[in-house]
């Protein structure tokens, strides 16, 4: 009898799915965005997927791969974009989505099971008055564990910054990968940072507590502008305006949003876009100096994503990729970091080395307590030698680059707190079993 027959004998069939199709399925994320990871990773699958309906069925299965020394991948919505729950050495793909129950709300934070999806979460928090401080543009699939260990931040950043900064993330209880499995309490954060953008490698999260912002009603606001820099300009001095308050700058150059399907009724197709969500006090004053640097203000935005049953958020961050590969399913991404203050030279140099190659897409954050512009610009792909090339060019003048087209998490350029991570891994996870494969920096281990 196999592992993964003997697992389902002792857990069930509910627990433990393995029909095939299923568990390649739920093996699979987001890592087609790249043409070198698509390469890579095709084919890659679990043997089984592991579902367990609570803390003591999580614990028992944890338990009995590390006994038979079997991997094990933590999964959540599997929208990540890097292959982080692509399991490349086979074994159990753990599925957190019953571990979703809300554990507390408390005025400014809560606590949750790991599971919880984003869109559930926002759900629930409307009956308190609240709303997640910041959330990527896939919470309605993503689970919150799922963002801490894969994710960086989204819409809500430009006013809280991203995962690593201090008082968003602020409790993790996680489940280490022994055979008696313990509870950690992590706090602060030198200690949280083992576990934020970690692939799932130091622990397994079972909940987490996040702060909490009060409610908004959010308004969507969209312009057209024929000139990229005018649409620059008016979108950093939004930015940068204190007193506005706002949790989404999304600007996309032509034609970018010509791919966004839905909104082709009202939109031009061959203009610059600035995508705003803003507080309902401050939108007339958007709208004025929007007018002042030559916006052209689509009316009734808002209505019409109402009436349509459209998210504005779908049209932002790593969506407007996603919106593009389905007119140009060749086309890829990178995430470039440029200058706060030479972007404008940055981008123009970038574009001119590289015609035609290189659409810019930025989304305006605070990091480290600045407001910078972080950039996914779309890339026409031809080859993989052209990409990295593009990569090189970019990081030789000045702007810094996170590769998206690896799998390995110190390669990814959000890797500040590997040590930290490796060092959590040795402890919690002894025989090296949680996603391996996926840092060079600990070897897979012969058993694996
Ligand atoms: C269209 C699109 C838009 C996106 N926009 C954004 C964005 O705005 N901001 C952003 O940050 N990202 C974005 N992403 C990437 C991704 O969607 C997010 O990071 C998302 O939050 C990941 O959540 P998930 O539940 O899908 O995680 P998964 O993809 O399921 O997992 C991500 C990682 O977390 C680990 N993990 C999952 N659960 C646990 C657990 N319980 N314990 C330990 N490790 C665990 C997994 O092993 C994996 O390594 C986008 C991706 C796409 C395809």
């Amino acid at each position: 009898m196999t592992r993964a027959l003997e697992l389902q004998q002792t857990f069930g069939e509910d627990v433990i799915r393995l029909d095939e199709a299923y568990v390649k399925k739920r093996s699979r994320d987001y890592y087609w965005y790249s043409p070198v990871l698509k390469k890579q990773l095709d084919g890659y699958a679990g043997d089984c997927v592991a579902i367990p309906r609570d803390e003591e069925e999580l614990a028992a299965i944890l338990s009995f791969a590390v006994r038979h020394r079997i991997p094990l991948v933590p999964k959540g919505g599997g929208t990540g974009n890097y292959g982080q729950i692509i399991p490349l050495h086979g074994g159990i793909v753990l599925d957190t989505m019953k571990l979703n129950t809300v554990k507390r709300i408390d005025d400014g934070a809560g606590t949750f099971g790991a599971g919880i999806t984003l869109g559930k979460l926002t759900r629930i928090l409307k009956g308190s008055g609240q709303e997640l401080r910041f959330f990527p543009s896939t919470y309605m699939k993503s689970t919150l564990a799922g963002f801490i260990a894969g994710g960086t931040g989204g819409i809500g950043s430009i006013e809280y910054g991203t995962l690593w900064d201090e008082g968003n993330v602020l409790e993790l209880t996680i489940m280490t990968m022994e055979e008696k499995p313990k509870r950690l309490d992590v706090r602060g954060k030198e200690e949280l940072a083992k576990y934020i953008h970690n692939y799932g490698l130091s622990g397994v999260i079972i909940d987490a507590t996040i702060a909490l912002a009060p409610k908004t009603d959010w308004q969507d606001l969209l312009a057209e502008f024929d000139d990229w820099r005018d649409a620059l300009v008016f979108s950093e001095q939004m930015a940068k305006k204190e007193t506005v308050r706002k949790r989404l700058i999304s600007v996309c150059e032509a034609p970018l949003s010509a791919s966004f399907q839905p909104l082709r009724p009202v939109l031009s197709g061959d203009k610059h876009t600035v995508l705003i969500q803003a507080a309902p006090s401050h939108v007339e004053e958007i709208h004025q100096s929007g007018l002042s640097c030559g916006a052209r203000w689509i009316d009734g935005f808002q209505a019409f994503t109402a009436s349509k049953r459209l998210r504005a958020t779908d049209f932002s961050w790593n969506h407007v990729t996603l919106w593009r590969l389905k007119d140009h399913p060749d086309d890829t991404y990178i995430q470039a970091r440029f200058h706060p203050d030479t972007y404008e030279v940055q981008m123009q140099e970038l574009s001119r080395s590289f015609p035609g190659e290189v659409l810019m897409h930025v989304e305006w954050i605070k990091s480290g307590g600045h407001i910078v512009p972080s950039s996914q610009p779309v890339i026409r792909y031809t080859t993989d030698e052209r990409l990295f090339a593009i990569m090189d060019h970019c990081r030789r003048t000045g702007v810094r680059v996170s590769n998206p087209h690896t799998f390995l998490l110190e390669e990814g350029g959000k890797d500040d707190w590997i040590d930290h991570i490796c060092q959590a891994k040795r402890e919690n996870d002894p025989y090296s079993l949680l996603n391996p494969g996926k840092t060079k920096r600990m070897e897979v281990a012969e058993h694996v």
